[in-house]
């Protein structure tokens, strides 16, 4: 069970008990600048989920794009997720009688909100490229078509395009195509065989 809220503890931003003193962080992450700003308490129940809502989906939509708020973004969240536990332990606000401030809506869900969902524009961009990375592979390019433009520059395409010759099969050693093979090319990035030390066989067509 939690401890039981102090009753001298009262919300800063409505005066409604109990109220648990906890902080909330909003961190927005900008390529190389960074900000972090932090909400201090003590909360009560509702106000405490308004500021958890809003700080952690705008944490969660940009707090991660930049360099050192990659790493950063993570510990703002679970430090709030943190928070929020304290609060859920409290009961409904009791406004001040003579209250002039209302407990806050605590408003949407995390995840009725949108923007919280950001995030997953990197993860699946991260996701997209390493997939696609996994597929190309020396194997994946038979089948592909090949334009020899001079004796050192060769391109592979679509074999819709006009083309010279057709990727038939991938070989492990230099001189071990077919007979039959009109060419054998390496790919290369920045001067390395980018396949491993495979050659790509080419054969009319
Ligand atoms: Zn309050």
């Amino acid at each position: 069970m939690p401890h039981a809220p102090p009753l001298d503890v009262s919300c800063r931003y409505c005066g409604s008990r109990p109220a648990v003193d906890v902080t909330f962080k909003r961190h927005t992450g900008m390529v190389v600048m960074r900000e972090t700003v932090t909400y201090p308490g003590p909360f009560c129940r509702d106000c405490g989920l308004n500021v958890f809502r809003a700080a952690t989906a705008h944490t969660l939509a940009i707090g991660w794009a930049g360099l050192l708020s990659l790493f950063i973004f993570p510990f703002v969240v679970i430090g709030n997720l943190l928070s929020r536990r304290k609060l859920t332990g409290l009961t409904a606000p009791t406004p001040p009688i003579d209250a002039a401030v209302r407990p806050a809506q605590p408003g949407k869900p995390l995840l009725l909100r949108p923007m919280a969902y950001l995030l997953l524009v990197p993860i699946l961009g991260i996701g997209i490229a390493a997939w696609a990375d996994a597929k190309d592979t020396a194997e994946s390019q038979v089948g592909r078509c090949v334009v020899f433009y001079s004796d050192t520059y060769t391109m592979i395409t679509s074999c819709d395009e006009a083309h010279d010759g057709v990727i038939v099969s991938v070989v492990d050693r230099d001189g071990s195509c077919p007979a039959s093979a009109i060419a054998e090319l390496e790919r290369t990035e920045r001067g390395e065989n980018s396949d491993g030390g495979k050659k790509l066989c080419v054969g009319e067509g």
